[in-house]
């Protein structure tokens, strides 16, 4: 029996979709800044922002203005040709990151699968790997996307088991832990592949020293250090990417989600040339990656954020709303922590019904790995909507 409009379209999903997810039941129709509103008018404050791919708030009017300019232009050339956008896009990101080049692809799985290739390539044209044995360390509870080769490397069975034969040569160390990485360590190692916070873990975020001791383990090994920083990068905790807190320039970070400003999925590794300026014509490719209307919005995207400094606005408002949260007397929280709009409240419950609790109240967010529940809005959130949320936070928790 179909009784609202949310019925009407889960019944349809159920129906036609893998079942890959199990989402919180609410059907968004649309949305602007922080906030959204479902097929049956009810408004939420968006404590999710697609994982970090809404950064910039919901449907941001720049990012939108130049979407539709470059509609009227052109869409798609392929690199077969070249198109005037993409020039101009890598170089404000350049510009902003401070890396040489980057290479631009599509989702994320796709820019860490270009950052193993590169960092692979490295190891066997400059480290001298003999061929076919270069090895990649990763960490326990990571999460880098879902393709075969990065659910070869994953901690989490589910995300592997009945997905095989997998992808050799990667080796998974206990995150946070820089004694398990010098042991895991070879002359055959070519590279580590980090998440400076682990969002999908439920925001773990490692021991203080971790990040710049692994870090100088690798510049002591001759082992390239990259970053994902696919959701902790551009603005999210406070600073343009999380390792800058720890004081480390990795060797290749991969960005993606709020590259895309929300509305068209635009990935990339960066590097300098030393390592980018490795591939040569015919390497690596992707048909859409590096199109003009993604570069069009990428280029606005990052222009966004840094005209409108949400970085630093990530970080005042993080630290309000994790203030506010860490206050909240409640038997079933273990731990609020976090950095900057980041933020994970662990429980010693289950947390969906929680989500549930909050999703009634027009608060959306979603628990992690069962028992955390990840606040992580949209940067342009304002002090005034963290103390409407909080009003219903406390009501549900205190
Ligand atoms: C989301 C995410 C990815 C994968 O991005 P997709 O666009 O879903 O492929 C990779 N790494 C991290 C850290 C992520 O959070």
């Amino acid at each position: 029996m179909v009784h609202t409009k949310t019925d009407k379209f889960i019944g349809l999903e159920q129906k036609y979709a893998a079942n890959t997810y199990k989402p919180i039941d609410v059907v968004i129709e649309r949305g602007e800044g922080a906030w959204v509103v479902d097929v049956d008018g009810k408004r939420y404050l968006d404590c999710l922002s697609a994982y970090s791919a809404v950064n910039q708030g919901h449907c941001n009017p720049r990012i939108k203005a130049a979407m539709l300019e470059q509609l009227d232009r052109v869409t798609l050339t392929s690199r077969a040709f070249r198109n005037d956008k993409l020039g101009p896009f890598l170089q404000t990101l350049s510009e902003v990151t401070g890396y040489d080049m980057a290479i631009p692809m599509n989702s994320g799985a796709e820019a860490v699968e270009a950052a193993i290739k590169a960092a692979r390539k490295w190891g066997y044209a400059v480290k001298g790997i003999p061929d076919n044995q270069a090895e990649i360390i990763t960490f326990t509870g990571n999460f880098h996307g879902r393709t075969i080769s990065v659910i070869s490397f994953s901690s989490e069975e589910q995300y592997k088991a009945e997905f095989g034969p997998l992808t050799p040569g990667f080796k998974i160390v206990e995150y946070g832990n820089v004694e398990a990485l010098k042991e895991a360590i070879t002359p055959n190692t070519a590279a580590i592949l980090v998440e400076p916070i682990q969002g999908e873990a439920g925001v773990v975020v490692p021991p203080v020293d971790f990040l710049k001791d692994a870090f100088d383990v690798c510049k002591a090994n001759n082992v390239l250090f990259i970053a994902d920083e696919i959701q902790t990068g551009l603005g999210r905790t406070g600073k343009l990417f999380a390792s800058d807190h720890a004081g480390i320039r990795p060797d290749i970070i991969t960005i993606g989600k709020a590259l895309s400003g929300g509305f068209y999925p635009v990935s990339a590794a960066i590097a300098d040339k030393e390592i980018l300026g490795l591939f040569k014509p015919g390497d690596h490719g992707s048909t859409f990656g590096g199109n003009p209307l993604g570069a069009v919005v990428a280029k606005t995207a990052l222009d966004v954020l840094m005209d409108e400094n949400l970085i630093e606005r990530a970080a005042e408002m993080g630290e309000y709303f994790m203030g506010r949260l860490r206050r909240l007397e409640c038997e079933h929280i273990i731990e609020v922590r976090g950095q900057g709009l980041l933020i994970g409240m662990e429980l010693n419950v289950p947390a969906r019904p929680f989500a549930y609790e909050l999703k009634a109240k027009g608060v959306l967010a979603k628990e992690t790995h069962d028992n955390v529940i990840r606040f992580a809005p949209p940067l342009v959130i304002s002090k005034e909507d963290i103390d409407w949320a909080m009003e219903h936070i406390e009501a549900v928790f205190n």
